[in-house]
């Protein structure tokens, strides 16, 4: 049987729409036959996603995706295979949970700020996990507001960086969140690197020093990569020796232009992340 690997998806554990059980569903539906749940910073969804999945033949690889910060910038890490009981990494996760509750109000003061009252409480009416909540969940209050048409825009007009109702963030280090990861058992993984921004002089000091604090791999398929990031971050995966991975980022259905699994294959020239689990 063909493997199709997507290990990198959200649930309403944080800030994607569907129940791990619905998202296990819809991963069965688009063929995946190798899944992680990655929601940000929370492990809630494991237990759950792994249930579903073993009624529904899918082979299930544990998952988070990690908020830290590199070189002023937020960089997200992708932990896959680890042991989901390992206390340093459930406390840590819980420290950042709590930096998103403080960052959460600050979001809000800026809001009304803004003229959008009520923020907090409109924010929370599309927070199903009250131990995490996140800018998307400002953005649909926003949304429904009317006062903007889309997410894209909200992100562009008041959440994204350093528009207005921004607030930075000093998240874990790139090495503390590593380290966490490797302490557990699992494998690293910088998400969507062509995310960032960073100009070509950071992009190395961030691959170079993932590589020292131990990172295994970087997200070369991703949904938001265009085909010229694919080849460029599948070069650079060969340049620094690093394992590859693919996923689709799913958060909601409709909400992007792939869907679970329905990414390219990674090129076949590279070393799979998802190897020793086949
Ligand atoms: P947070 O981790 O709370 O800072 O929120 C980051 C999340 O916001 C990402 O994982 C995406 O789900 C979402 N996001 C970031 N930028 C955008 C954007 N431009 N449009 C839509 N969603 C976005
Ligand atoms: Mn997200
Ligand atoms: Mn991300
Ligand atoms: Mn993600």
């Amino acid at each position: 049987m063909p493997v199709n690997v997507d290990l990198h998806t959200h649930s309403d554990q944080s800030d994607g729409v569907l129940s791990p059980l619905a998202l296990a569903q819809r991963v069965h539906e688009y063929g995946v036959t190798m899944w992680s749940l990655t929601d940000h910073d929370e492990l809630s969804g494991l237990p759950p996603a792994r249930a579903a999945a073993a009624q529904l033949g899918l082979q299930f690889i544990s998952g988070v995706e990690i908020s830290a910060s590199f070189c002023g910038r937020t960089v997200h890490i992708v932990g896959l295979g680890f042991d989901a009981d390992n206390h340093d990494l459930q406390n840590g996760l819980a420290q950042i949970r709590a930096s998103r509750l403080a960052r959460a109000k600050l979001i809000a003061q800026s809001l009304e700020q803004l003229g959008i009252p009520d923020a907090m409480a409109g924010a929370l009416q599309y927070v199903s996990n009250p131990r995490l909540i996140g800018r998307v969940h400002f953005a649909k209050h926003i949304l429904q507001l009317g006062l903007c048409n889309s997410l894209q825009q909200v992100f562009d007009k008041y959440l994204g960086e350093n528009k207005p109702a921004f607030v930075p963030m000093q998240w874990v280090s790139l090495d503390q969140a590593v380290s966490w990861i490797k302490n557990a058992g699992g494998k690293a993984v910088i998400a969507h690197p062509a995310r960032y921004n960073y100009k070509k002089q950071q992009l190395t000091a961030l691959f170079d020093t993932f590589k020292d604090s131990g990172g295994d791999a970087i997200e070369v398929i991703t949904c938001s990569h265009t085909s010229d990031e694919i080849d460029k971050f599948a070069r650079l995966a060969l340049v620094f020796g690093f394992q590859a991975s693919r996923g689709s980022d799913f958060h909601a259905p409709g909400a992007s232009r792939i869907d679970i699994g329905q990414m390219p294959e990674l090129p076949s020239y590279l070393v799979p992340v998802w190897q020793d689990w086949i």
